[in-house]
């Protein structure tokens, strides 16, 4: 068995490659190491070795951590997850990013419930296979959302996110990680200041790397097989 560091480690590997094989600068890919059902002990022992963005999916296990390791006051988080309205205060209050933003409701109560003195990182998730099983703001409507949110103060938008259809071959990975690049430099002549493609997984970062992805989530490559927790069997 690989210790969290060791694979931690070949994960870094892998991004160093495949960055420079794909002509990118070599600290353009960041690395958000995906925490979900995972104990604190495990986040410890990736902090130990320089990890420190975090992504949690589910809010009440998310916040637990995150009280948990308040110490530890260099990490940043992340929810990556399905968010409900009845939970984005908790979420607005304790997360430093939420990169699941595909509805405007959401983003007006994250908008009003953020702290003082706090703004709260965001990106919006495409749905950029029009799967009718993926969350996400279809690609016709991208433009008008974006609108909507950049003129909400406490939000600072960073960027776009996409979990693209699973199962497919890899050149259909490669066509939708490209469409999202594609979505990402024209949002980008726009507003000159967003810097984050999040996409790019366990079994299909390097595809993602090498269609300029600026943020990989990775679960399973450094924490192994996710556990089920009593959040995670209820969505
Ligand atoms: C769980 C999850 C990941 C990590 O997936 P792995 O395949 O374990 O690397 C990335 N992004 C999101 C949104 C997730 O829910």
């Amino acid at each position: 068995m690989e210790t969290i560091a060791e694979r931690l480690k070949s994960v870094q590997t892998t991004i160093k490659q495949s960055t420079l094989k794909a002509h990118r600068p070599s600290n353009s890919v960041k690395l958000l190491a995906v925490s979900k059902t995972k104990p604190v002990s495990d986040i410890v022992q990736a902090y130990e070795v320089g990890q420190r963005l975090f992504g949690e999916n589910y809010v009440q296990e998310g916040i637990e951590k995150i009280q948990a390791l308040q110490d530890l006051d260099d990490i940043e988080w992340h929810f990556i997850g399905p968010l409900q309205s009845n939970k984005s205060r908790l979420v607005a209050t304790h997360f430093d990013w939420v990169e699941t933003i595909d509805r405007l409701k959401i983003a007006q109560r994250l908008n009003d419930q953020c702290p003082e003195n706090k703004k709260l990182n965001i990106c919006v998730q495409v749905n950029i296979d029009s799967d009718p099983n993926k969350a996400g703001i279809k690609v016709e409507e991208l433009n008008e959302f974006i609108e909507a949110i950049v003129i909400m103060p406490n939000l600072c938008l960073r960027g776009l996110m996409t979990i693209p259809k699973g199962q497919q071959s890899p050149e259909q990975q490669q066509h939708s990680f490209g469409k999202m690049a594609d979505l990402f430099n024209a949002l980008k002549l726009k507003y000159p200041n967003i810097d984050t493609l999040s996409m790019g997984m366990s079994g299909d970062m390097v595809h993602a790397i090498n269609n300029g992805s600026t943020m990989i989530r990775v679960g399973t490559a450094i924490f192994g097989t996710r556990n089920q927790t009593k959040e995670s069997n209820a969505t």
